[in-house]
């Protein structure tokens, strides 16, 4: 299956993972999905069975870097890019 990191603020693709041999309970466990709770991991990956991707929601260093630097950006939720 396929792997693939999406930031949760600007929406760039941050990083993808092709891993055949993996199915869905693989690849939770190898990226430490399977110690959340069924909700949590539904709020931070969503799995795309047409298509076999996991897409994983993070934090690009871009917006790392703006949350770091001024997080009253996001809060007010007016970051653009
Ligand atoms: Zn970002």
């Amino acid at each position: 299956m396929r792997i693939e990191y999406w930031c949760k603020h600007c929406r760039h693709l941050v990083g993808e993972l092709d891993e055949p041999g993996w199915d869905l309970m693989d690849a939770q466990r190898h990226l430490g999905l399977s110690s959340f709770s069924a909700v949590e991991q539904a709020q931070i990956s969503a799995y795309n069975t047409n298509r076999n991707v996991l897409y994983v929601r993070t934090v690009c260093e871009y917006c790392q870097h703006a949350l770091e630097s001024y997080p009253e950006v996001l809060l007010e939720g007016k970051l653009l890019q």
